[in-house]
């Protein structure tokens, strides 16, 4: 096409960037080696494998093949650079994290134009966004790691951290992962996906311009079942950080269950983008253009669910068409282009399939009249309508170009359709009813949430999802955690970073009690001055005729198995009994704790109110607690009158804290604003310590409600008496039914079902690390968040690792909400 055929059509003409300099850089350096400890060096198998051009289907280079040898060998290079890396200081760690950033946007074209060709992204797209983004990251992150010993005291790094990314953002996926790890003083060996290796490996070539310091990044890459595999299960990594679907992420949960290794999980989505009928169209039609067609609907939180007000969908679906029509398919590196080639043709093939299972479910399926490009992995941008709710392609991610539309009448049913996923990644909310916008979006189950805008992404707002699209955020402050963990863990003598060594002495009836090995020859002494009935406690109360019941939806009730257990005093006399819960009576408190989900709108204020009110009904009956912990554990009056006296303290943080632990307002580069709001996580499983009876209990009880999260609680097992006798305080605090339930019995036959049980969002769980890897692995079910002890025994008497952010940081996500501003 000629300069005047353009002027008279007014049709796009080709605006080609050339692939020169990228091939050339290919063919100096290919086959690539890996990179370990600063060095290429060869794979140990000798393989190369073949990486793909996907707008041409054409071999582009060839990487090496990794397998568990090349995993140990860059494991132990991180390992020992972890040594000095950890403790380099937190402004020589920024100095290199801002050279790291200043050396992208240096390559930035050719890391734009590399990108392109290996995941056939428009450079448009990689140019424009992925590149300045990841570039962007460097710098926020910079900052962290400047600011780290004073904004994160008492926090240290994790050490080796294994980072796998998927293909759909390689560039920009790395930095989400390298650069708060090296920020917060970690080392890493990260995987690029099969499919997209390239950029990563100029990025090593980056790490080597700037001089970080060997074995500080190591990138294999290779095969999934080889390197994959091996650096989750190697023994020297000390977290994994994954970024896939959620199949394979389910696969990492189980696989690290119990090994005490740190997790996080960015997975899938099906995201709604919400159109009430006072939106502005034009806008939302660009907007659904973004969500769904940009990086060829290949985003894990593409608006994928268009959910449109009744009134308004035949005007928006004509539009959206028409739109359709106009968008250009075709060589990424033509800069009038819009959508590029699907990545791979398996993935190709993946989306044929199930677009094809739409049509036979009864969709109505429309696609734009032009033909896509031959030669490669091209699919055209795809809309379904008459769509219904519960159908295969309204459920699963398709993962590339296609739109599922479907109606709405109601607010109420918007919130309903859009909720109604496993999901929970992002959502979008398009009205010009600012109060309507700010009213559904917190209602949404999306870690992100976007007003009037879609696919918004920056450092300093951390990107994260619920339920099945994973845990953990990616960004701001809260991404932080993900890459530290509590300074006490190692620098407690005792610890060591291992397992505290618990002993076990048993009851009667078999049953364990446990006492930390420093805490022995202490109660020996103990028991013998209570025997003597010191401070006016006396140990040997004879057994009480009573059967204290379990606590659920607010009532006393009797177990369902009928059964009771019998609780011992430390000498085997048998001091009360306590009903034996079972699967039922989990579900009946999961479905009260699920009933009393208002609690999470309640005001702060109002649950500060009631925690005070909690710790002053504890206070007046502080000596009958205190008594009641003596018998169940002999321990002294001194002593267990502290514990109650701590529990009070505790209850008084927590009311403190409940509207003092407040959210962010992030300024992003844009016009606008991002509302980081911390929200309850929902229905929390947790099983109490054994030791500390109620300390232990209220520990984890009270940030939990604190936050507007209502919970189920297994006392401790040895010595439940002391939780259960809280539901009389609880009955007087004006606590709602069903926020706490107590269910007692058998500990790790209950954490089970909890932990397996879909409508539990989170699990937490102060037990041996047996019980701990159980847990873990039962939450791969639904994909809910853990937090356990991994064995650990902790002081809950200090401060430090008995209360404070950590508690309010597992009670709560963090959900980001986009609002830009101006005309
Ligand atoms: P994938 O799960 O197939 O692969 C992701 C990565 O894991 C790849 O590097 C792959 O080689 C590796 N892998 C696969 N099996 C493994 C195993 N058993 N052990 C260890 N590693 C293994 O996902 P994908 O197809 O590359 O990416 C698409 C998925 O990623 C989509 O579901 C998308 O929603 C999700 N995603 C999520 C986010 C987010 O932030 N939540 C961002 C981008 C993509």
């Amino acid at each position: 096409m000629n300069v005047t055929e353009i002027f008279e059509t007014m049709e796009y003409g080709p605006a080609p960037e050339s692939p020169t300099l990228v091939l050339d850089w290919l063919k100096e350096r290919q086959p690539f080696g890996l990179f370990i400890n600063g060095q290429w060096v060869k794979p140990a198998s000798g393989k190369y494998l073949d990486t793909i051009n996907p707008s041409t289907g054409k071999p582009l280079a060839q990487v090496a093949a990794a397998n568990s040898k090349d995993v140990d060998a860059a494991v132990t290079a991180a390992r020992a650079a972890a040594e000095t890396w950890s403790k380099t200081p937190g402004h020589t760690r920024a100095r290199y994290l801002y050279a790291i950033a200043r050396h992208i946007q240096k390559h930035s074209r050719l890391l734009a134009v590399l990108e392109s060709m290996d995941n056939s992204k428009p450079i448009r797209e990689t140019r424009d966004l992925d590149i300045p983004l990841v570039a962007r990251h460097f710098y926020y992150h910079a900052g962290w790691a400047q600011l780290m010993a004073t904004e994160l005291p008492g926090y240290e790094p994790v050490g080796v951290v294994g980072q796998i990314i998927p293909w759909n953002f390689p560039l920009l996926m790395l930095s989400w992962k390298i650069a708060p790890a090296l920020a917060m003083g970690n080392t890493v060996v990260l995987k690029p996906a099969r499919y997209t290796p390239l950029t990563a490996l100029k990025f090593a070539e980056i790490v080597q311009e700037i001089g970080l310091p060997p074995g500080v990044v190591n990138i294999l890459t290779g095969e999934a079942s080889q390197v994959g595999d091996a650096l989750v299960r190697h023994p020297g990594v000390n977290k994994i950080a994954f970024t896939g679907s959620t199949d394979v992420g389910r696969t990492l949960r189980r696989a690290t269950a119990g090994s005490g290794k740190k997790l996080s999980l960015e997975l899938g989505g099906k995201s709604p983008f919400i159109v009430f009928d006072d939106a502005d169209l034009d806008s939302v039609v660009e907007g659904v253009v973004d969500a769904i067609w940009f990086n060829q609907g290949q985003v894990c939180c593409a608006g994928s669910r268009l959910l449109v007000q009744e009134d308004i969908a035949d005007r928006l679906i004509n539009k959206l068409r028409a739109r359709m029509e106009k968008l250009r398919i075709g060589d990424p590196l033509d800069k009038a282009v819009d959508i590029g080639a699907i990545v791979s043709s398996a993935q190709l093939k993946e989306i044929q399939r199930l677009v094809a299972q739409g049509v036979e479910e009864g969709a109505v399926m429309w696609q734009p009249s032009w033909a896509c490009p031959t030669e490669g992995y091209f699919f055209p941008p795809t809309l379904f309508t008459n769509v219904s709710p519960a159908t295969t392609i309204a459920q699963i991610e398709i993962f590339g170009p296609v739109l599922v539309s479907m109606t709405f009448r109601t607010p109420t049913e918007a919130v309903e359709l859009a909720n109604n996923t496993r999901y929970g990644l992002a959502a979008s909310v398009w009205s010009e009813n600012i109060n309507l916008a700010m009213d559904v979006a917190p209602k949404l189950k999306a870690g992100t949430v976007w007003v009037n805008c879609t696919n918004l992404f920056d450092a300093s707002s951390g990107f994260g999802g619920y339920r099945e699209s994973g845990f953990g955020r990616e960004g701001g402050k809260e991404g932080l955690y993900e890459y530290v963990r509590p300074m006490w863990e190692t620098s407690s003598s005792s610890s060591n970073g291992l397992p505290i060594a618990i002993e076990s002495t048993h009851s009667s009836d078999g049953s364990e009690q446990v006492v930390s090995t420093d805490q022995v020859g202490e109660d020996e002494e103990d028991h013998a001055a209570v025997s003597e009935s010191s401070n006016g406690y006396h140990l040997a109360f004879p057994a009480i005729d009573r059967t204290p019941k379990m606590f659920i939806n607010g009532k006393q009730v009797r177990p369902d198995s009928g059964y009771s257990r019998d609780v011992y005093d430390p000498r085997g006399h048998v001091i009360g009994q306590v009903g034996e819960g079972n699967r039922k009576d989990i579900r009946n408190a999961v479905e009260a704790a699920h009933a009393a989900g208002g609690w999470a709108s309640s005001t702060t204020h109002n649950r500060a109110q009631i925690l005070y009110y909690i710790a002053e009904n504890l206070s007046a009956r502080a000596e009958e607690f205190a008594k009641r912990i003596v018998e169940q554990t002999g321990r002294s009056g001194a002593d267990t009158a502290t514990e109650v006296q701590a529990a009070i303290s505790r209850l008084f943080s927590y009311a403190a804290w409940a509207d003092k632990y407040e959210g962010a307002v992030h300024r992003p580069p844009l016009r606008g604003v991002v509302l980081a709001m911390k929200e309850s996580i929902g229905v929390i499983g947790m099983a109490c310590p054994s030791e500390y009876p109620l300390l232990g209990f209220i520990s984890l009880v009270a940030p939990a409600i604190a936050m507007g999260n209502t919970v189920i609680a297994i006392p401790s097992q040895q010595s439940p008496l002391s939780a259960i006798d809280c539901y009389q305080v609880l009955e007087t605090s004006d606590l709602p039914a069903g926020v706490v339930n107590i269910v007692t019995g058998d500990r790790d036959t209950l954490s089970q079902v909890l932990a397996d049980h879909d409508d539990v969002e989170s699990m937490w769980y102060f037990g041996p690390a047996e019980g701990c890897k159980r847990v873990e692995l039962a939450s791969a079910g639904n994909m809910k968040r853990t937090w356990v002890n991994y064995g650990h025994q902790r002081n809950w008497l200090d401060l430090v690792q008995g209360e404070g952010e950590e508690f309010l940081h597992e009670s709560t996500h963090v959900k980001n909400i986009w609002v830009p501003y101006g005309e």
